[in-house]
């Protein structure tokens, strides 16, 4: 064996290049850590100020080529360090070329602008480095996690048998209602601990159901979780985009004519389009009648449940025997946080289990490995918590208020614009709608004008602004999340729309391409 050394071995020149850096000023932990710490986190601070912050436009307008070419002249693992200081500076052009989602004009996607309260949290998080896996690695961080996990139980309406963790976002939180389901109905049905013994015979007669809006995560989940995608069947919306229960209805009698076996029904609250709501009492009735696991996918309506005004919409997803909440869209905390909530804790014991040098069997320290798919996981919860104690309840209620009622102004906007299409009314604050001229076009060719709008705005930086598809044509997508967005903000934006909508239909779609 080697003898360990007496004294720590410093790094040689040659070993951190030409600026010469200690071990102590790497690491928390003495004097010397502590300055370099303050100075990081002070030039960080500047560097994301005058980089990213102070740009006036959402976006450079830099495309993938030119991006490739900038960073394909980087080197990455230089041989020798240049210290931190030169390090933070070649981050310019990463913060440079960001989207700019504080940015009032930033509305394309379910992508907020952070409050600064998670951002504070984010640095603490990340300084203290805990993890969630086993009690020892975390021991204040689980316990607040817990009491997150309870207080976001009460604001579902579930009471105390319900549980929970946080996640890294929707996708997850939906893979693991659909895992519990799995794991449920394989016990109840055939006897079978699918965690153990793999899927059941009769696994290829297995079928979830959710809306035609529904997030394409819960295909993902039926492919991961080896029922195949082609297990999930999608029940038809109505104009309002929202799960019809006679639709659901006649799903279920055909399938049980069919013989196949329905397991899982997914509502979906908030629909990454169009902000719709799938009707969840009703839903809950024919989870109920049926037995089946009933999932809402709450990852963009969930915050509806801060708001007094909003609230209502959200009922019946206290019937929900799991939900999927997350923090970084309509919460407004950074990336990434989510979470997962189950009515019955005790359904956790389908996926639990014991690692030696985790949570032995035995062990009663709160280890939350055993309730995540996730070992190593970071502390995401402190980041609603602090906001939460900034800006209480009510404060969060009345932001998402202003959104929604910054999205039916737009709404109404459009609605009487003679160059616009409405297509859905706005339920939370997405707005979809298309770039309709007067002349007469096919719909190719509107789906290319659109999408070329799109693009324009893009790529001169002027406004973010996302795509959908709606009956096969291309449209436009506000999502307004940011609660700094004015009705002003989005006035302009239609006007650079219109503009670019003229010229370009003067332009054939053939030459343009
Ligand atoms: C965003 C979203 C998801 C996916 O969540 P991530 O946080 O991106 O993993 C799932 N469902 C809905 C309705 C969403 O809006």
């Amino acid at each position: 064996m080697n003898k360990p050394p007496e004294h720590r071995p410093e790094p040689t020149a040659e070993a951190t290049g030409s600026v010469s850096q200690s071990t102590e000023s790497l690491f928390l932990g003495s004097d010397e850590g502590t300055d370099a710490y303050r100075t990081a986190m002070e030039r960080t601070t500047d560097a994301v100020l005058d980089a990213f912050v102070e740009n006036a436009d959402p976006y450079s307008g830099a495309n993938p080529e030119s991006l490739r070419e900038e960073f394909s002249e980087m080197e990455i693992i230089p041989d020798a360090g240049e210290g931190l200081e030169d390090a933070l500076e070649s981050v310019e052009p990463v913060l440079r070329n960001s989207v700019g989602v504080s940015n009032p004009q930033c509305l394309a996607h379910l992508h907020c602008p952070p409050m600064i309260s998670g951002l504070a949290a984010e640095a603490m998080l990340s300084a203290t480095n805990q993890s969630m896996d086993s009690w020892d690695q975390s021991p204040a961080a689980t316990l607040l996690e817990n009491r997150m996990v309870e207080e976001l139980c009460g604001l579902f309406g579930y009471d105390e048998d319900g549980d929970g963790v946080f996640t890294s976002g929707g996708t997850q939180s939906n893979f693991m209602g659909l895992l519990l389901a799995r794991e449920w109905f394989a016990k109840e049905r055939f006897g079978t601990d699918v965690q153990r013994s793999g899927l059941p015979h009769r696994a290829k007669a297995m079928r979830i159901l959710c809306s035609e809006e529904a997030h394409f995560t819960a295909e993902q989940a039926a492919a991961h979780l080896g029922l195949g995608e082609n297990a999930v069947i999608t029940v038809e919306t109505n104009d309002d985009r929202e799960m019809c229960p006679d639709a659901l209805d006649r799903t279920l009698a055909e399938l049980d004519e069919r013989e196949l076996l329905p397991f899982a029904l997914v509502g979906t609250a908030g629909t990454t389009d169009f902000g719709s709501i799938d009707p969840l009492s009703e839903l809950a009735d024919r989870a109920d009648e049926h037995d089946l696991w009933f999932h809402v996918d709450a990852a963009y309506g969930g915050a509806l449940a801060l708001s007094d005004r909003h609230r209502g919409l959200l009922s019946g997803i206290d019937r929900a025997d799991s939900l999927s909440v997350d923090f970084h869209k309509l919460f407004y905390q950074p990336i990434s946080c989510g979470a997962f909530l189950l009515r019955d804790g005790s359904q956790y014991e389908h996926i639990a289990r014991n690692a030696s040098y985790l949570n032995p069997e035995g062990d009663s320290a709160p280890n939350l490995v055993a309730k995540s798919v996730q070992t190593t996981r970071r502390f995401d919860a402190l980041k609603p918590f602090v906001s939460f104690q900034a800006l209480g309840r009510d404060g969060f209620g009345a932001l998402v208020d202003g959104t929604i009622a910054l999205a039916d102004y737009v709404a109404a906007l459009l609605s009487e614009h003679p160059s616009f299409e409405l297509l859905a009314e706005p339920t939370i604050n997405a707005v979809v709608f298309r770039y309709r001229p007067a002349t007469e076009m096919d719909d190719d060719r509107l789906s290319w004008l659109n999408e070329a709008i799109r693009e324009s705005l893009l790529r001169e930086g002027e406004a973010v602004v996302a795509r959908t598809e709606v009956d096969d044509i291309t449209a436009l997508k506000f999502t307004l999340l940011n609660p700094r967005t004015t009705l002003t903000d989005v006035a302009d934006i239609l006007d650079a729309i219109e503009r670019r909508g003229g010229s370009l239909s003067a332009v054939s779609p053939e030459v343009a391409r």
